[in-house]
């Protein structure tokens, strides 16, 4: 595979990005040593202009971004009561804040068995809240500005500008602008008809729309976008075939061990695997669009429908003034979310945040995250606390789960993947793995089709890191004894 420009990549699903200096878009600001960085919410005296042709002069907190974290931050504001009349989101998509997850998994489901679609899954659908449609947003007195992204900051005087020409003043600014899909360039087939990348709903539902008359689809990637979509595909009952240069799938976290058992699994559902390959181009047919995918060995893999999942990198333009981290990439802040210029936070996808328990900065393009740290930043923000973010990182996936699959598969993974790896379970259903450092500490755990409580064990276990017996956790005779002997050392542990 052509390496995705700029990236790197981390084991444990942290994407480190390392920005190749991009052109700045025009940014007014002072100097960032003429700012006070002592006071950290400016007053709402600055939403008020003369010459404003504001629709609400109350624009007290202005969000950019219209997705995940937006959608958890906006219900923050309003748990707080410091929403309505207050509060304006501007995003770049037509649509209200949804669950982006959601669009590799139920989005994609075969036609026949009720794929989800807007306003089905509107923020907090699956958090326990009251759905978020747009109706939620004028209810609680929230100003969203749609499709309309913007384009331009200007520090010294506390306004956005956006691409429509509106100019708007913030009293404190969120910047929750995510990520972009990392693209193969034009030349070499990356923006020919029928070659996806899948970011926002508008992707799916040109993916949608492709995959309806698609007979040959090539994945390329194995990661998580591109074992969701190859799963979605598999039961969409097309040729699927997933490309990736690694030796197995979900390199980042899996181990080979791990990864074999999954890939048997999609093998089953009939989709093939070229690993350890590497795109030389994406190739057009004489109708102009991509029929097929020609790798740097010279083979070639035919094909309708090319889905592309290489990667994400931080939409960081244009706030490129407030400060980055080069080495994860994104916007750095703090543990409440500030960024080193007053009154402008990050949250989400966007933020190289400090990750207190491994004592190291990260940048997490997961939605446990975003919801996290929008609902941690608005709290600090308001002054409702002060304590700084102390994220445990998370993963999770589910696929094949559309009615009538043969296997669904749903795994969770928390901690941190460092060390030996302790595997226990065949996969039917269940499978746990146990990453385990030299010291004999429990540092990560993962856990395929487990129950409610056993999963419920998991993020205790990735927090507590308990000193675990690893000859009788490798003995252990199935998944739930594992889990049992891991539980039972953190009841050791808390008794010593
Ligand atoms: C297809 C897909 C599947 C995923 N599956 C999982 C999963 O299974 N589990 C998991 O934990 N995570 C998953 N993720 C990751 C998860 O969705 C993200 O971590 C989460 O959405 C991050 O929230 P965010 O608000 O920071 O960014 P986003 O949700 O990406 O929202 C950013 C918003 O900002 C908008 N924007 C960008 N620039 C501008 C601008 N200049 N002006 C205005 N608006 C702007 C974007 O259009 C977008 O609406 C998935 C992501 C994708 C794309």
């Amino acid at each position: 595979m052509a390496a995705a420009p700029g990236t790197s990549t981390l084991r444990h699903g942290v994407s480190l990005w390392c920005p190749q200096s991009p052109a700045l878009r025009r940014v007014n600001l002072l100097p960032c040593s003429h700012l006070s960085t002592s006071s950290f919410r400016r007053s709402f005296s600055v939403a008020a202009s003369a010459s404003s042709s504001f629709a609400n002069e109350n624009r007290e907190f202005v969000i950019v971004g219209g997705g995940n974290a937006a959608g958890y931050a906006a219900r923050t504001f309003v748990e707080h009561g410091m929403a309505d009349g207050r509060l304006c989101i501007v995003s770049k998509e037509a649509v209200a804040p949804y669950e982006r997850p959601a669009l590799t998994k139920g989005y994609l489901f075969p036609p026949e068995k009720k794929p989800a679609r807007l306003p089905g899954f509107h923020t907090c659908v699956g958090s326990g809240g009251e759905r978020q449609t747009p109706e939620w947003y004028k209810e609680h007195g929230i100003e969203v500005i749609y499709a309309d992204p913007v384009t331009d900051l200007d520090i010294q005087s506390h306004s956005l500008r956006t691409s429509s020409g509106k100019n708007l003043k913030y009293g404190s600014l969120i910047i929750a602008t995510g990520c972009t899909s990392v693209r193969f360039p034009a030349g070499i087939g990356g923006s020919l008809l029928g070659v996806h990348y899948i970011r926002d709903v508008a992707d799916a539902d040109s993916l949608v729309s492709s995959l309806e008359r698609a007979q040959k689809v090539a994945v390329i990637g194995g990661g998580y976008i591109g074992m969701e979509v190859a799963a979605a595909c598999a039961g969409w009952k097309l040729d699927t075939t997933v490309i990736f240069p690694e030796n197995h799938i979900m390199p980042r976290l899996f181990t080979s061990s791990i990864a074999e058992k999954y890939e048997d699994l999609y093998k089953e559902n009939s989709v093939k695997f070229l690993k350890g390959a590497f795109i030389d181009k994406l190739e057009a047919g004489s109708d102009g669009r991509v029929a097929a995918v020609r790798l740097k060995n010279g083979s070639v893999v035919e094909a309708d429908t090319v889905i592309v999942g290489i990667g994400a990198k931080a939409a960081v333009s244009p706030f490129e003034a407030v400060g980055m981290n080069d080495s994860v990439g994104g916007i750095q802040v703090d543990g409440q979310f500030r960024t080193r210029v007053p009154g402008i936070f990050a949250i989400g996808d966007v933020a190289a945040f400090p990750l207190k328990m491994y004592d190291r900065v990260a940048r997490v393009e997961h939605v446990d995250h975003a919801r996290r740290s929008a609902k941690h930043c608005v709290e600090a923000l308001l002054s409702i606390h002060t304590n700084p973010y102390d994220y445990l990182p998370y993963f999770y996936s589910r696929v094949f789960e559309y009615e009538g699959s043969s296997r669904k598969v749903w795994w969770q993974f928390f901690g941190d993947n460092v060390g030996d790896v302790i595997e226990v379970g065949n996969f039917d259903p269940k499978l746990a793995a146990f990453w385990v450092d030299s010291g004999d500490r429990l540092k990560g755990v993962f856990l395929e089709s487990g129950t409610p409580e056993e999963f419920g064990l998991l993020p205790k276990l990735a927090r507590l890191q308990p000193i675990v017996d690893k000859a009788k956790l490798r003995s252990a005779s199935s998944v739930e004894s594992a889990l049992e002997l891991a539980g039972s050392s953190i009841q050791a542990e808390a008794s010593a």
